[in-house]
C-alpha cells in the first residue's frame, strides 16, 4: 500500500522599496519587492511549509530561523532545495503541488509558466504536477490594499 500525505502552507510578506520582487524563484519586474530576512519569496515559503507539514516536520522558521545571519537575503530556492532534501531523506517524493498567490498587483499571468517550470525543477516533478494560480482579494484586507502578497500551497507526498 502506498503511503500518502497531504500538506498545507501559508505565507505573507509586506511590500518594501529597493528590493527585488521574487516569486516562485522568478524575478518579477515591479517597483516594489517584499520585505523579509530572506529574499521574501512568499510562494516558496508557503511551498516549504506545505512540504514540511506533509512530512510531519516542523515549520520553515525551525530550519531557517530569521535571526540566523546565514539566511540573510538568501535565495529561497536554496531553502526549498534543503526542504526537498529533508523529505527525500525520509523516503518521500512529491506527487503534486497546487498553490495560489493573492495580490492586487503586479499581474502575474505573464510569469505563471516560468514559475511552474521553476517549481517543477526544484521539486523534481513534471510541470503538469504543478499548478500556480493568482487572484486578487477584490480590494479587501491587506492584500486588497496592496500592502503585501499572500500565498497558500497544498502538496501531496508519496512513499
Ligand atoms: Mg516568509
Amino acid at each position: 500500500m502506498t503511503d500518502f500525505r497531504v500538506g498545507f502552507g501559508y505565507d505573507s510578506h509586506r511590500f518594501a522599496p529597493d528590493r527585488p520582487l521574487v516569486i516562485g524563484g522568478v524575478v518579477i519586474p515591479y517597483e516594489l519587492g517584499l520585505s523579509a530576512h530572506s529574499d521574501g519569496d512568499v510562494l516558496l515559503h508557503a511551498v516549504c511549509d506545505a512540504l514540511l507539514g506533509a512530512a510531519g516536520l516542523r515549520d520553515i522558521g525551525t530550519y531557517f530561523p530569521d535571526n540566523d545571519p546565514t539566511w540573510k537575503n538568501v535565495d529561497s530556492t536554496k531553502l526549498l532545495t534543503k526542504v526537498v532534501e529533508l523529505i527525500t531523506e525520509r523516503g518521500w517524493r512529491v506527487n503534486n503541488l497546487d498553490c495560489t498567490l493573492i495580490l492586487e498587483k503586479p499581474k502575474m499571468k505573464p510569469y505563471v509558466d516560468a514559475i511552474v517550470n521553476r517549481l517543477s525543477e526544484l521539486l523534481m516533478i513534471e510541470s503538469e504536477r504543478v499548478a500556480v494560480k493568482a487572484k486578487t482579494n477584490e480590494k479587501m484586507g491587506f492584500t486588497g490594499a496592496g500592502e503585501g502578497i499572500a500565498a497558500i500551497a497544498a502538496v501531496s507526498l508519496v512513499r
